[in-house]
């Protein structure tokens, strides 16, 4: 008989919650809604809460009015919770086995450290914990026996290449006195990119790219924030992160190679020479549903992938000269410690910058770049640390904004 999967869902109203809602109403004899997270959408978060009546409800300061007539009755045994300590709660809370972390920037290290410091089963959707703290995540995991499950589906991909005795190194369930990270076997991993809007778009014409543009990406529905960084390949260089956090790995051994149609979603490469490579449809889904039942498999509700509808893949190189941010994210991969800290927040405020039409698209990196050569980088033990850091970057970006954007490249 399968136990009943308690799941807090933080950030239900983005598009992570919504494949994880998905799944989740497939099954409901496996899993129940606990908890629920949403920041301004009130009336989105009111109605999943009526629909499945969770213990605890966390959403923004002012907002649990809002919430609560929009949940009408059904939320009538529901405690709503303000502000930021309200993710936490519920991130901790005794009534919840696996929290889901899907909200966008820096709001989601508190309740991810706190998720994991409790001993829950944590699928880490959002980029940031593992780029900012990965190896703190990682430490806290083995000392709480927490079970982290990775869900970007590029590094989902990798974990289910790997063998079952890496796997459960990995999450936390191997026996005492082994070794941690994935080890000899390994001799690389490859992360796919799609390559976004703008893979073959020539340099030149790259400059004048907009916004509107920049959302198209051609096979993943995403939210704005990572379709831009995939537009800039910067989301491929904070995987490229994560990815060194998650298996321990130095980032010489993660390739990255352009693969334009999304079927393949990584690749593990064996001491033998074996490649091992995970396919299916383009479809979050199908890493939620994964991490969710791991180590059962159950439906996705994702459409069975036809390889002769695909009929040929390819890949290549990625270009480093028109999407510097890769360049940068590999150099921060290498120097550890708070670096990676400062690339993220670098680009968080020039997204935001380009979004707003203030910066141009070729002039994202550069912006990264200046606040990476002057802020020096330190090694980082503590989530005070790693705020304190992410602040400071941020705010040297804004004062910085100005002058890159002046330079008109
Ligand atoms: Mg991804």
């Amino acid at each position: 008989m399968t136990v009943l999967n308690r799941v807090a869902i933080l950030g239900v109203t983005g598009s992570i919650g919504a494949s994880t809602v998905d799944v989740v109403r497939r099954h409901p004899g496996r899993f129940r809604i606990t908890g629920l997270s949403g920041w301004q959408q009130s009336s989105a978060l009111g109605l999943l809460a009526a629909e499945f009546m969770p213990e605890m409800i966390a959403t923004a300061p002012g907002h649990a009015g809002a919430v609560r007539v929009a949940g009408g009755l059904g939320l009538a045994s529901s405690q709503i919770l303000e502000g930021p300590d309200a993710l936490i709660r519920v991130a901790q809370s005794h009534n919840v086995d696996t929290v889901v972390t899907g909200i966008v920037g820096a709001a989601g290290l508190p309740p991810t450290l706190a998720a994991v410091q409790a001993g829950k089963r944590v699928l880490v959707a959002n980029k940031e914990p593992l780029v900012m703290m990965g190896s703190l995540l990682m430490e806290e995991a083995r000392r709480t026996g927490a079970c982290i499950l990775p869900t970007d589906s590029e590094h989902n991909a990798v974990f289910q290449c790997l063998p079952l005795p890496l796997q459960q190194r990995l999450t936390g369930n191997a026996p005492a006195g082994s070794t941690t990270g994935i080890g000899s076997e390994i001799s690389r991993i490859t992360l796919t990119a799609s390559g976004g809007p703008f893979l073959h778009t020539p340099a030149a014409a790259l400059a004048n790219v907009s916004a509107t543009q920049a959302l198209e990406h051609p096979n993943w529905k995403m939210g704005p924030k990572v379709s831009i960084d995939s537009a800039t390949l910067m989301n491929k260089g904070l995987e490229l992160i994560e990815a060194c956090a998650l298996f321990s790995i130095p980032e010489s051994q993660v390739d990255i190679v352009i693969h334009p149609q999304s079927i393949v979603h990584s690749l593990v490469e064996f001491c033998d020479g074996s490649l091992i490579a995970q396919l299916a449809s383009a479809d979050m889904r199908i890493p939620i549903a994964h991490a969710l039942a791991y180590p059962e498999r159950i439906n996705s509700g994702a459409t069975s992938l036809s390889l002769t509808a695909v009929a040929s893949l390819q890949f290549e190189e990625p270009d480093t000269e028109r999407f510097p941010c890769l360049r940068l994210a590999r150099e921060a991969a290498r120097a550890g410690g708070s670096v990676p800290t400062i690339l993220n927040a670098a680009n968080e405020v020039a997204v935001s910058a380009f979004q707003e039409g203030k910066l141009g698209f070729m002039q994202i990196p550069q912006l990264i770049e200046r606040v990476l050569d002057v802020l020096p980088g330190e090694r980082v033990t503590s989530l005070e640390a790693v705020t304190h850091i992410d602040d400071k970057a941020r705010q040297l970006a804004q004062h910085m904004l100005p002058s890159i954007v002046a330079t008109g490249v």
